[in-house]
């Protein structure tokens, strides 16, 4: 893919195939077009406009909140503007009824015409109705408008696909030509053309879902979808994107015993091991904004009635719920704006004899 140049390089992404076996490990490279990297600013963080030509207002607030995520590790800022600022802004997003998801890559999208979108994210229904498929496609998405290539399409020691049974499954399940396939699966990049070249990432949102039936050879047999940053897309945007030295790094480990940490964008999850008992987490706030935190359930745990408290440093009450406030069954949902500091969540049954699994994730919102 990197042969051509960027403008040429919409890249369709509607990676969503069934799988039956997994594989991971081994080694291959992959990492950014550089020719598509944004120049970065001398200090502060490289500030990307991005407006929505289209699209229900709530859709598009999923999609501020979960683009948020790049903006942990990078030394990136996402201005989501007004239509009317189309002509300054970096990225311009669609959003089609129909289900088809691609972007240009990284300044790609400033090599054309600036009424024109250079993101497509369709959500149809059925994609809405999974919380977290639409949080890998964002992520994705935005991971292409950043610079990331495919991770199967690294140049060194990747996959390599059965022909024809790779267009036979294309045509199958996304009905891409033989070109197509090609273009966003079969072709590596080259290695000259690549930034912070690394090893091969079976858990990187950049990677497609392969079954092991179209893999020919290659350092995994078969690839999963992932819904999250992996470790090293994030280090790999972090070294892409520098933040500036003087911003402290989050401990390593919590300060308090028996306090799990909370990253920013970083789901957790935990048990109430006991009748009535409180898990604390600890939260690093290091940018102030207005924050998301909500619990959610596991898959495979029984839907539960979970409360949470947020307390600052002092331990005085900074927000709580006890409604069941989040769109999602009974799960608690805080949103408020904080300043840097540190807090502790503290989350509970709202019954008190309640048990069960939780998970929570906290995002900052802008
Ligand atoms: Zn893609």
């Amino acid at each position: 893919m990197g042969a051509e140049p960027p403008s040429a390089f919409p890249a369709p992404c509607t990676a969503d195939f069934p799988l039956d076996e997994l594989a991971r490990g081994g080694q291959a490279r992959a990492g950014a077009l550089t020719s598509t990297l944004w120049d970065r600013p001398r200090r502060g963080a490289l500030q990307l406009n991005v407006v929505f030509l289209d699209g229900e207002a709530s859709v598009q607030a999923l999609v501020r909140q979960h683009a948020r995520a790049w903006e942990e590790s990078a030394n990136v800022r996402f201005n989501f503007l007004g239509i009317e600022r189309y002509a300054d802004a970096h990225i311009r997003i669609t959003m089609p009824p129909t289900r088809s998801f691609h972007s240009y890559l990284g300044t790609g999208s400033a090599q054309i015409d600036r009424r024109l979108p250079s993101m497509t994210l369709g959500f149809t229904d059925d994609v809405l109705a999974e919380p977290k498929e639409v949080r890998r496609l964002v992520l994705h998405e935005f991971g292409h408008a950043l610079g990331l290539i495919h991770e199967h399409q690294n140049p060194n020691g990747g996959l390599k696909f059965k022909e024809p049974e790779v267009f036979e499954y294309f045509w199958r399940t996304q009905r891409w030509d033989e070109r197509t396939v090609r273009e966003q699966v079969i072709r590596p990049a080259r290695a000259e053309e690549l930034s912070n070249a690394s090893k091969f990432d079976p858990d990187s949102i950049m990677l497609y879902a392969f079954p092991p039936s179209i893999i020919a050879a290659g350092p995994v047999s078969a690839t999963k979808l992932n819904y999250e940053l992996s470790e090293q897309d994030r280090r790999t945007i972090a070294a892409l994107y520098p933040k500036d030295p003087t911003v402290p790094s989050p401990p390593d480990r919590p300060e308090e015993t028996g306090v799990l940490p909370l990253r920013i964008g970083e789901p957790s999850t935990a048990s109430i091991p006991i009748r009535g008992a409180e898990i604390p987490f600890g939260l690093l706030v290091r940018e102030p904004g207005r924050y998301v935190i909500e619990t959610f359930t596991p898959e495979g745990a029984r839907e539960e009635f979970w409360v949470m408290t947020l307390l600052d440093s002092d331990r005085d009450v900074v927000a709580s719920d006890r409604e069941g406030s989040s769109p999602h069954g009974l799960n608690a949902r805080i949103e408020c704006d904080l300043e840097p500091g540190r807090y502790v969540l503290i989350v509970r049954h709202r019954l008190r004899a309640g048990l069960g699994s939780f998970g929570v994730l906290a995002l900052r919102k802008w």
